[in-house]
Formats: C-alpha cells, structure tokens, sequence
C-alpha cells in the first residue's frame, strides 16, 4: 500500500511513522524545504499531557466584550466572514457539559500520546532536549479556583497526575514561581508533564524514517489540489500530480482549503501565536510555566528559555508579527522578568495554529474514498501528536472511512 502525506509537521511525520510501522510505502509531500517549518518549528515545547483543557468554556464568555474591542493583550481579533462563522460554532462549545467532555476526550487521547511517544523513544534514538519538567498553570483569580479544583478532581479519576497547589506550594515546588511579580490564588501542577523541542525530533524522525527506506519526502512541492478518480482521491497534484492508494491531509492550517475542494467542510481557523527564544536568566524555571490570565507559557528547552503565547485571530494576516512579538516580549518581561536574558541574543517566531471550534483535531477517514485527515489539533499538536499519528495510519491502514 502506498500512502501520500500531505505536510511535513507533527501531524504528517507521525502519520508517516505509525503508516510505516503497520507496513506502508510513504511520501511526505511538503512546499518547505525541511520537516517542522510550519505551526511545529517554536510552539511552546510543552507536552502538556494533564492540562488539556478547552479554550471554548462559559468563563471564555466573559472575556468576549473585551476581545472583540480589542482589549485583551494576548488576543486581536479582526471581524470578518470566517472567523464569525467560525466563533458560533465555537460559542456553542462554551457549555459548561461540552467544555468538560472536549477536555476530557482530549485528556485521553494526551494519555495514549504520553505512552507512545515513550515507546517511540525506546525505539528511536533522537536527541530533542526531552525532560519530564512537570508543569505549572497559574490561576490568577481567587473565584476561578474551586472550578479548578473540581476540574483536576475529575482528571484525577480519569488517571492524571495532577494537583491543585497553594502559591507557597507551588515556590517549593517550584522557586522560580517566587520572583514572578504578580500574585496569583493557587497553581494546577502536573509533576508528570514533559517539556521537548519538537522541531529537533522531527528532523531526528526524518533521519530515521528515510533510513528506513519507507518513507520518502517530497521537499519544496506546493499542493494545490486533491486528485479525484471515480470517486475516490487517488494522490494530489501541484508542481507534480503524484498518485497513491490513499491520501492523508496534514496541512495544518492550511487543510481547509484542500479539503473544501472535494466537498469537505473542516471548520479551522489559523490562530497566530507566537515565540521568543533567549538565553535563561538567573530565575529561569526547570517546570513549565502557563499563565492563563496572560496567555502565556514559559519553558527551558535544553539550554534556552522560551516565551511563547498569545491567540490572534486575523486569518492568514502576518502584517503584524512585529508588533506582536513585542507584546509578547513585554508581557514576559512584567511577568517574569527575571526567567530570561531579555536583552541578549533572541530567535523570534511566529505560526498559525489549527484550530476547531471545540478544540478536537479530525482524525480518521472521510465519506471521500482514499481521503483521510490528521488536522485541526489547535493548541495541543506537540502533546497529541504520537496519538492522533497513530490512530490516522490504523484507519488508513484498515480502510476505515
Ligand atoms: C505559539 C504556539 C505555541 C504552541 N505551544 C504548544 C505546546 O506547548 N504544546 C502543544 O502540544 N502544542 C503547542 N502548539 C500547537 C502545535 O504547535 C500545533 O498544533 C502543531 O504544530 C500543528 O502541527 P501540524 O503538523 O498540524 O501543522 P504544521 O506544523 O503547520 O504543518 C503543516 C505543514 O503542511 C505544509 N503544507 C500546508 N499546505 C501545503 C500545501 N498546499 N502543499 C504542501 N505542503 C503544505 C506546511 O508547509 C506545513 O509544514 C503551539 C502553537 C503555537 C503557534
């Protein structure tokens, strides 16, 4: 069986890993010239395998008034057709039923991720500054705790190393957190939480893969459209058309349009973040750091520290990264100024997330013979992506549609 992987980031490697393994021929077709160089290249690094809480919840209604006049910091929003159609679909995950059962389905799937990505590495010898650093979520406002507490409850059941902690709690476990200068009403902690750059161990999965002899990669091709024969998708076509026996959609952000060609409606919306990756400073952390009121996450990768955040939604525009990375720059220095060498040598980054109105990536076949998804998974494709690769190869590899 040959598979064709459109897209060369977490999505499409680890589609192309798990395929392999089950016996396929594999090309990764991709318009960059290397794995990685999309929404996978600065995200912030966080495997975050207990904190997989939707964005669509009744307290993100409150912040509604504010985000559409643009006064939050950490989010612009520029009112146009699709992110309104877009929006409703997402307000209507804002239950308090269907923000606990998105958060819940994605807890599972970061679980099965978390054991995949440990046999993985057992099995492929790939230096990715990997480090079970634990993670701390800040949780700035008294009144938002006992929701939190309720929430880790119920993770707790579920399997999750997770806890809620006091601020004096969360300094021991954490000193870092002492020269943070805002105060904040208590932390969810997950000791068991990774830290990895995942741009290093996708380049170190391409090595593997194309010394396998499986996989082969189709650098610098752009794709502009699925081939349909009788029916069914039978490759995909740009600079080349090339055919195989089924083809998976890993295009990130970019999936939509492919997709709507053929009759399917993906409903993601590119949601730009952002990063800066500096020096560590003298209170650099070794856990990962999320502020939730700042929209912001810290993390040590190896020897460097990254501030990453932020969730823009202006479509495809990059007109402002400028802007926007300073921003960034200036809500970690409040926040923290102490984590990072602020002044010295600094790689800045920007990428678009691709995200579903309630927060699951698609996985799986579709009613098009042939054509499979790996897409949509927002915030969390670094910590799902062992899992939901594995599941998209299973049901190419049994013919599900
Ligand atoms: C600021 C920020 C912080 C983040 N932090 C975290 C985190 O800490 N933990 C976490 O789990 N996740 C995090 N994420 C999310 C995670 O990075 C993404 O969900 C993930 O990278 C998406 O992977 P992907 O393979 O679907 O998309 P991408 O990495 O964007 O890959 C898609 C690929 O498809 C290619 N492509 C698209 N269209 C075509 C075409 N027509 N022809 C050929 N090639 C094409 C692109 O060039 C690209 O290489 C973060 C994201 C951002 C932006």
């Amino acid at each position: 069986m040959h598979v064709i992987v459109l897209g060369a980031g977490l999505a499409g490697v680890s589609t192309a890993y798990y395929l392999a393994a089950l016996g396929a021929r594999v090309t990764v077709v991709e318009r960059q010239g290397d794995v990685g160089l999309g929404a996978s290249f600065g995200n912030a690094a966080q495997l975050s395998y207990s904190y997989t809480d939707s964005l669509a919840t009744p307290a993100f209604l409150r912040r509604i008034p504010r985000l559409l006049t643009n006064h939050d910091p950490a989010t612009q929003v520029r009112l146009d057709p699709g992110v309104i159609g877009w929006g409703l679909r997402f307000l209507m995950n804002c239950s308090t039923r269907r923000a606990t059962r998105n958060t819940l389905t994605m807890l599972d799937t970061a679980l099965r991720s978390a054991e995949l990505l440990e046999s993985l590495r057992a099995e492929v010898d790939i230096d990715f500054s990997h480090r079970r650093a634990g993670k701390l979520v800040l949780v700035s406002e008294p009144d938002d705790v006992p929701k939190a507490q309720q929430l880790t409850a119920i993770k707790q059941k579920h399997g999750c190393d997770i806890e809620v902690l006091t601020p004096s709690e969360a300094c021991a476990v954490e000193p870092a957190v002492e020269a943070l200068t805002e105060p904040f009403a208590a932390a969810v902690y997950s000791k068991s939480d990774e830290v990895a750059d995942s741009f290093l161990f996708l380049k170190g999965l391409r090595r593997h893969l194309e010394a396998s002899g499986q996989v082969d990669f189709a650098f610098g091709e752009s794709v502009s459209r699925l081939v349909r024969d009788n029916g069914r998708v039978a490759g995909i076509a740009g600079d080349e058309e090339r055919r195989a026996d089924a083809v998976v959609v890993c295009a990130g952000a970019w999936s939509g349009r492919l997709l709507s060609d053929v009759g399917i409606r993906a409903n993601l919306y590119p949601v730009r973040g952002y990063s800066v990756t500096m020096r560590p400073g003298e209170s650099a952390p070794s856990a990962s750091i999320t502020s939730l009121k700042h929209r912001i996450a810290i993390s040590r990768i190896g020897s460097r520290l990254r501030v990453a955040g932020f969730a823009d939604f202006r479509g495809f525009d990059t007109s402002r990264d400028s802007k926007r990375i300073a921003d960034l720059l200036l809500a970690g220095k409040r926040l923290a100024p102490a984590v990072a060498d602020y002044e010295g040598e600094a790689s800045e980054w920007g990428g678009f997330r691709p995200m579903t109105p309630d927060g699951l990536p698609l996985v799986g076949g579709t009613r098009v013979p042939g054509l499979y998804l790996n897409t949509g998974h927002g915030m969390l494709g670094w910590t799902l992506a062992c899992a939901t690769g594995e599941a998209a190869a299973s049901a190419v590899m049994g013919g599900q549609q």
